[in-house]
């Protein structure tokens, strides 16, 4: 970690976070929400849902989730154990529609062997133009967007509901962590983007409802709310700002993140938050696409790289021991070796924690998808890979600094059974500096350890044996 880290490291705090122990295994069992039916639409049947993408699509799936099992549905795992069938998909880049035609071909072939009764298409996907196509092609029986998912309630045997606002729809309660939905949309034009055009422009969450659904969630057993949207730091309501939420947010539950933010909408006051507020994970996801600001132009990002650069510094001064994480894209038409460099050398002044690196995928409509001067595969693949190692390397050197530090450790993911060599696997934690860590605890997702960290690789750090019991 950065040197200034250096008098915090073995301070594990073990204040306001509200750690009282609660008993997490005793979800209560979620009372249904729709209406039901005296013999539910559902009742002896099964479903099977596939969440493909982002987390706010992991969130529409949770909610789809509440219909159907409040209408009487069985969950299952595979496609040839389902009645019903939801495939809720990504749209962002054209592997992820390459997946869901793989998938809806399979079940197809279910399908006409009498093995699966109905699917249902969702999502950003089901949204775009080219959902109608795949309809035909694959005897889709239902295909809904990510604007009218109440309307996969009469599907499923439910009587029929208004037309509500997704993010007001409940997802599944009572689990250690939860996401809740503040914003929807997008009101950026980025040129190689879909997804103000699958999304529709951005709407806004009131604050008390954002609030209620919080005290909700945390009194139902949730111990970590991740608040969600595509912009969320572009949340406003009659002249209160994200900040201003996050703040109140911050109060109610006892650990907080975020994500996406646009760095055009990042304020300060917000960075400084994130390093005052001990209930708020000090991990930043700021996306930056490309070090040139020639190519943030091209992009239409709204901000320059000194800018971003500026953000960044604020951050690491508001939480020195927090973590960064970003997206980049690479190849985007137009992409010279100079940007590239430039953009190598913004990972390196970054010093990002993580980054997620992609390919530019043209996709159909938007702006960059009909510029001529594209870049060639093997030039994207190797641009690629040099800003991938660039970051590794980074993240390496940074990791190896968190060991002989000592961390308090959120279990994310219980131990798995069957590591290598048939060894127990190790939970999956996270520190208050959000860094992803293998801890070998037999704690409850949901609970805190305190381990000393001993080892450290590019994506995680590995925590020795924890002192004491969870909490
Ligand atoms: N709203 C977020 C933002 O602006 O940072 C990101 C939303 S998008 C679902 C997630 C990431 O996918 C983007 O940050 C971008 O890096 C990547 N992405 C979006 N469209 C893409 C495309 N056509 N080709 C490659 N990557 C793309
Ligand atoms: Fe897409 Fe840009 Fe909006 Fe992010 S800010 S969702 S990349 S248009």
């Amino acid at each position: 970690m950065n040197s200034r880290t250096n008098g915090e490291r073995d301070a594990v705090k073990n204040n306001a976070r509200n750690l009282a122990p609660i008993p997490l295994s005793k979800k209560p069992a979620a009372e249904s929400f729709y209406p039901n039916r005296s013999v539910p639409g559902g009742a002896g049947k099964t479903a099977c849902i596939r969440t493909f993408g982002c987390q706010m699509n992991v969130h529409d799936s949770d909610r789809m989730r509440r219909m159907i099992r409040d209408a009487g549905y069985a969950e299952v795992g595979r496609y040839e154990d389902a009645d019903l069938i939801v495939l809720n998909t990504c749209y962002v880049r054209e592997n992820a529609v390459d997946r869901v035609r793989g998938h809806l071909g399979e079940i197809n072939r279910l399908k006409r062997e009498g093995r699966v009764k109905k699917v249902a298409l969702t999502g950003c996907i089901g949204a775009a133009q080219e959902s109608q196509e795949l309809e035909r092609q694959y005897g889709v029986d239902l295909v809904l967007g990510t604007h009218n998912t109440y309307e996969l309630a009469e599907f499923v045997g439910l009587p029929g509901m208004e037309e509500t606002y997704t993010p007001e729809l409940p997802g599944t309660e009572g689990e250690h962590s939860a996401f809740v939905t503040i914003m929807t949309g997008c009101n950026y034009q980025c040129s190689y983007c879909v997804v103000p055009s699958v999304r529709g422009r951005m709407v806004c969450r009131p604050m008390e409802n954002v609030v209620e659904e919080i005290r909700r969630l945390v009194s139902s057993g949730t111990r970590y709310v991740t608040l969600l949207g595509q912009t969320v730091d572009a949340w406003r309501e009659s002249g209160q700002r994200f900040c201003d939420l996050l703040g109140r947010v911050a109060e109610e539950a006892p650990r907080v993140w975020f994500t996406t933010s646009h760095p055009s909408n990042m304020e300060d006051r917000t960075l400084r938050l994130i390093g005052e507020k001990d209930t708020i994970v000090k991990r930043l996801h700021l996306p930056v696409q490309s070090g040139s600001d020639r190519m943030l132009k091209v992009m239409h990002r709204g901000y320059k790289s000194e800018r971003y650069r500026r953000k960044i510094e604020v951050f690491r001064e508001a939480a020195p021991d927090g973590t960064l994480s970003t997206d980049i894209i690479v190849g985007h038409p137009g992409e010279t070796e100079g940007d590239h460099e430039e953009t190598l050398r913004l990972v390196e002044d970054c010093s990002f924690d993580s980054a997620y690196v992609f390919k530019f995928s043209p996709r159909r409509g938007t702006e960059a998808a009909g510029l001529s001067d594209t870049v060639p595969e093997d030039v994207s693949q190797r641009r690629f890979v040099e800003v991938l190692r660039a970051v590794e390397q980074n993240a390496f050197r940074r990791n190896q600094r968190k060991i002989g530090s000592v961390e308090e450790i959120y279990v994310r993911h219980g131990r798995h059974g069957g590591g290598r060599n048939g060894e127990v696997g190790k939970a999956v934690g996270e520190t208050w500096s959000g860094h992803a860590v293998h801890v070998p605890t037999d704690a409850e997702p949901g609970r805190y350890v305190t381990a000393k960290i001993e080892g450290a690789g590019p994506h995680v750090l590995y925590a020795g044996d924890p002192s004491g019991p969870p909490r």
